[in-house]
Order: structure tokens, then sequence, then C-alpha cells
């Protein structure tokens, strides 16, 4: 079991508690290319009294038909899961929706009781890189100078008003994953959510080329002009794109080509998890 982030969990649960007091619905993103791997169980459960807003980001570079499928995934319970490209005009847009819509009933119920709507107070949470900053930034419309988490400094609650239905905490909550089995540290590690150099990247490699030849067959064979019924993949493709280092192949050069080639889209829209 690997423990990415053994320190900060206690001390990331206790602010997550004193923050879930304030807030009427939670802001849950997960990453569209990874929406199982980005899910942890166990630190959702906390939220379980409150209402949850699903945000798949990155849809840009995910699976479309896998990303509804998460998405109708996700809307149980009576929650609500919607897709966005964290980084586009509309997004700001479909989630102020998803929020007003989320919310309806408990205005209603709010309303019979004489309660006049005050603006909904919310947070953002999920695993690094998920898109927390970009979508905080995308729904207030200008770039947020988050409260920094050093050591004593006192934090004050920082409120956004975003409009007259909703404020935002202007610190995401970070979360971490659960790597309950290998799978879900190669889809991080693939994704880009986790560092580099965490896992071997030949193991990563390997292990998504794997992946790409069963669910996207075609698409490796597309990019780098290798058949796919190549064993030793990494190796041809090396030898293809002559990614040679003092005459000898170098498989680090090879990893990191393939990494940031699906990473950055070029092996098309792929979503890593598997339904
Ligand atoms: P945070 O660590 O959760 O706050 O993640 P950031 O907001 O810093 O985003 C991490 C990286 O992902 C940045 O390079 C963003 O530009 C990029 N990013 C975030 N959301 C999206 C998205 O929906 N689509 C794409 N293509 N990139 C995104």
């Amino acid at each position: 079991m690997i423990q990415w982030y053994p320190g900060h969990m206690a001390k990331a649960f206790r602010e997550m508690d004193e923050k879930l007091k304030f807030v009427d619905l939670v802001i849950v993103l997960l990453d569209a290319r990874v929406p199982k791997s980005s899910f942890n169980p166990e630190v959702y459960r906390k939220f379980q009294n409150k209402k949850i807003l699903y945000v798949l980001t990155k849809k840009d570079k995910a699976d479309p038909v896998d990303t509804q499928k998460w998405c109708d995934y996700y809307s149980k319970d009576g929650n609500i899961a919607v897709s966005v490209n964290a980084k586009a005009n509309d997004a700001s847009k479909i989630v102020m929706k998803a929020v007003i819509k989320l919310m309806e009933e408990k205005r209603k119920k709010d309303a019979l009781k004489g309660i006049r709507p005050k603006a909904l107070k919310a947070m953002v949470v999920g695993i690094p890189n998920v898109g927390k900053s970009t979508l905080i930034n995308n729904l207030a419309g200008k770039k947020i100078a988050s409260v920094g988490d050093k050591p004593g400094v006192t934090k004050t609650q920082q409120w956004i008003k975003l409009n007259q239905d909703l404020e935002l905490l202007d610190t995401p909550g970070v979360l971490w994953p659960k790597f309950e089995n290998p799978e879900v540290g190669f889809n991080l590690a693939l994704s880009g959510a986790i560092k580099d150099n965490i896992l071997p990247l030949e193991d990563v490699l390997n292990y998504g080329i794997d992946l790409l030849k069963k669910k996207y067959p075609g698409s490796l064979q597309k990019r780098y002009e290798v058949s796919e019924e190549e064993s030793d993949y990494l190796l041809k493709v090396g030898k293809a794109k002559k990614l040679y280092t003092n005459n000898e192949i170098d498989y680090n050069r090879i990893c990191m080509l393939i990494l940031n080639d699906l990473r950055n889209g070029y092996l098309g829209q792929i979503t890593l998890d598997e339904f």
C-alpha cells in the first residue's frame, strides 16, 4: 500500500470537518479521464449529509461516451454530476445551472418555512491537479488569491461571492486518492495526477500501452507507425523514433514521449478507468 500524503491526512480531515460546517454543498472535482481512480470513497463518506455536485473536469481530453456513463453513474442519491472543460467559457454556466438544480428542493422547503433565500455556500474539493484552481478562477471570473497554507499563519475563511446564488470558499480542499489496487496508481500516474517519480515509469507505460491496445486499438499505431501486434512496444517506438542516448536506447525518453502524447491528447480522447 502506497501512502502518498501520510502526514497530511489527519490535518486535512480536521480542516475539512471545520469547513464542512459552513457549507450547503460540496463541489467534488473528478478527472474525467480517471473518474473512478480520482474518487476516494472514504473521503466522500464525510460528505454524506451534504448535497454533492460532481464536476468531471478535463472532458476535452476524455472519451465522451465514457464521460456520459460516469456522469450518469454519479448522478444518484440526490446528487448531480456534470462534465466540463474547466478552462472553457461555458464551464461556469454549466456548474451554476447544476448548483441551482441541486439546491432547488432545499430552496422550496426554505420558502415554505418563510426563510428568505440566501446565497448558497459551497466548497470545491478534489485531488491535486484535477482543476480546482482553474474552475474557481473561472467561476469567479478572475484570479483568486488563496490564503497561503503556511503553518503558523492564521487562516480566516474567505468567501468569494460569485453572484446572488452562490458563495465559494476561496481555498479548495485537497483530497488524496485511495490506492486500493495497482491500477489506480497507474491510472493516476498516466493522467498526471501524481508525480512521475513516484512509480517506475516503465511499469506505468507498459500498463498504459496494454490498456490503450485493448481499449483504444489503433491509437498507438496511428501516432507512432509501429504495429500494435509488436511485443516490446516501448523498444519498438524508441527505435522508430530514434530515441537513443550515447548509442543506447533511452527508455526514459520513450516513456516521456508517450506519456506527454497521452496527456496532451495526441493519442485521442481517452478515459483510462474501465466503467
Ligand atoms: P488543482 O491542483 O486542482 O488546483 O489544478 P489546477 O487548476 O492547477 O489545474 C491543473 C492543470 O490542469 C493546469 O495545467 C490546468 O490548466 C489544467 N486543467 C484544469 N482543468 C482542465 C480542463 O478541464 N481541461 C484541460 N485540458 N486542462 C485543464
